[in-house]
């Protein structure tokens, strides 16, 4: 199998990853075989899946206006992906080109690709790191120039906390982070559930164990809305993604009662 120029030297393409999954859930082309065969067998199992991520991006989208309005200048997206259509520096800095946007996330393949898109843009890198280590991701957040410690932030957390297991302990790394972060700081949490669809969920719960190592955990509305202790929640609180802040029908991608996803916006006070 020759390793595309776009793939860092190293990765294993035999293995399935969960950012590679999602990209080619989404159609994008920074894919692998094995990556589109694990993503039709989900889609085998619920066909509708490919909606829930448009529905979970269009989530991230609204979020990062809704942040950029409340004075945010700068993002620290966590779990950031292989980067699609509608990046968050592409919908922040359309806002403001001074916002700074630092994409973090454990995958090679994600690092890499976002590094090649950005080349030009001085407000806005890359950087791989571990949510399961917060000091150290926030230490190495520091040392590229882009985040300001000392001013608010608006931490992205969106689809990456179902990929950590509850002995991982997702709550205490979005603790950990509120923490650290500066009074106005600004989190914005999706995360895949088991409350609107439990059957659907449980099928692809079972089937995530070939998608990533240590499989995906589809939580139910308490353990998510606990995900946000400490931090103001924002009005509507967690809701299913299509209803966090709709703007236009097109945008829902799911229907309300069958979203796959719940989502909110917490504020440090
Ligand atoms: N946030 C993007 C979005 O919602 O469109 C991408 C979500 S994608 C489903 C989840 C991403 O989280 C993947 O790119 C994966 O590599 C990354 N990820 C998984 N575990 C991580 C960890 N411990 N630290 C940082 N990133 C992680």
């Amino acid at each position: 199998m020759d390793r595309p120029a776009w793939a860092p030297e190293g990765v294993d393409m035999t293995r399935v990853s969960p950012a590679r999954m999602y990209d080619a859930l989404l159609g994008g082309s920074h894919n692998f075989e094995v990556d589109r065969s694990a993503a039709e067998a989900a889609k085998r199992l619920v066909p509708d899946l490919p909606r829930l991520a448009l529905s979970n991006r269009a989530f991230l989208r609204r979020a990062v206006r809704y942040l950029a309005a409340a004075g945010i200048h700068q993002f620290l997206d966590v779990g950031s992906g292989v980067p699609t259509a509608g990046n968050v520096h592409e919908v922040a800095q359309s806002l403001d080109p001074r916002i700074r946007v630092l994409y973090v996330d454990i995958d090679p393949v994600a690092v890499t690709h976002s590094r090649t898109l950005l080349r030009d843009n001085d407000q806005a890198d890359a950087i791989q790191a571990d949510l399961r280590d917060p000091e150290e991701l926030l230490a190495r957040a520091g040392e590229t120039g882009l985040i300001d410690p000392a001013q608010p932030v608006g931490l992205l957390l969106v689809a990456v906390l179902h990929l950590l297991q509850d002995e991982e302990r997702p709550a205490e790394m979005v603790s950990a982070l509120h923490e650290a972060v500066a009074v106005g700081s600004h989190v914005a949490i999706s995360h895949l559930t088991s409350a609107q669809r439990p059957e659907d969920a449980a099928k692809l719960g079972r089937n995530s164990a070939t998608v990533s190592r240590t499989g995906i955990r589809f939580r139910d509305r308490d353990a998510i809305t606990a995900m946000f202790t400490g931090w103001e929640l924002v009005e509507p609180g967690v809701v299913e993604l299509p209803l966090w802040h709709p703007e236009s029908e097109r945008d829902l991608h799911e229907a309300p009662g069958r979203s796959l996803g719940l989502a909110g916006v917490g504020r440090k006070v």
